[in-house]
């Protein structure tokens, strides 16, 4: 269950993932030929997704067994003394559909609030069926953190280019009521979307501890190329978003959260997933 974690979980020993497949990726009929949820998601270009016969949020696989399983590898990693900081959910989403049904998520949290010996969980989702689990969160304490995705402020981005993603005022909802039960919390504002960054800033200044920013070509593992062969630029120049793939989008977006969140709350990239959080804005490339 355990994987060691590679590439962009910087400052996180392993990886955890109840599901193989994410139903969030599922393409929406009714809505264009080419309508997919999270069409930006990288791990339709990893080979889990590449190789499997059927296309990415079509298929997933459910890993019965799974709690069993991790608190073997919990008790062998605490005789031989290991630091464990763990990103549950970095190819499937912990609290997708079939969580509902499977609880899979569920028991591994119950599995690491039992066992112990986890240094630091960051928990990822875009769904607020994670309140549900608030009670296994809190008994975790502080070395857990709770990280919703939250792309943008805007419904009508979110339903045009994220269309099976919970609704943006479910997911502020969840950060809010799971921040103040005392779970610490982060948004993932990963990738960004196209959005009124001002408004952003505001609502997770209210909703959650600190926030991440991540960017097409900060976060997509390749500077940028995995979304440019997901169609990302073409599918943001069609909807009238030219300049939200711009690799300098960073530099415009910090100022405005640091200034309304304060330095202390807002990470960058991968840095940021890991916890850091950003001092003073970096200069733009070049400077
Ligand atoms: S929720 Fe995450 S893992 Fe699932 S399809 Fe979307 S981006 Fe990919």
């Amino acid at each position: 269950m355990l994987q060691p974690a590679t590439g962009y979980l910087t400052g996180f020993t392993h990886s955890l993932n109840p599901y193989i497949g994410c139903a969030f990726g599922r393409p929406v009929d009714n809505l264009g030929r080419d309508t997919v949820g999270c069409p930006y998601c990288y791990v339709r270009r990893l080979p889990v997704a590449l190789l499997h016969p059927k296309p990415w949020g079509t298929w997933v696989t459910v890993k019965e067994g799974a709690p069993e399983r991790l608190r073997r590898e919990l008790r062998r990693s605490r005789v031989r003394g290991e630091t464990l900081r763990i990103f549950l959910g970095s190819s499937t989403d912990p609290y997708q559909p079939v969580e509902g049904r499977w609880k899979i998520t569920r028991e591994l949290l119950r599995v690491i609030a039992e066992e112990g010996g986890v240094d630091q969980l960051v928990v990822q989702t875009r769904s607020p069926m994670v309140l549900r689990d608030v009670d296994l969160l809190r008994a975790l304490g502080k070395k857990v953190r709770v990280s919703l995705t939250v792309e943008t402020d805007d419904e009508k981005v979110r339903r045009l280019l994220t269309p099976t993603s919970p609704p943006v005022s479910g997911r502020l909802r969840a950060l809010a009521r799971l921040r103040r039960a005392g779970v610490p919390t982060q948004a993932a504002v990963s990738p960004v979307l196209p959005m009124n960054p001002y408004r952003l800033a505001r609502l997770l200044a209210e909703a959650a501890d600190r926030v991440v920013l991540d960017t097409f070509h900060l976060g997509d593992g390749s500077g940028g190329k995995r979304s440019r062969l997901l169609g990302m630029p073409r599918r943001l120049e069609a909807a009238g978003y030219e300049g939200w793939f711009d690799p300098d989008l960073h530099l415009r977006l910090i100022p405005i959260f640091v200034g309304i969140l304060g330095p202390g709350r807002v990470g960058l990239g991968a840095a940021g997933f890991a916890g850091m959080n950003l001092t003073s804005p970096p200069h733009p490339r070049g400077e």
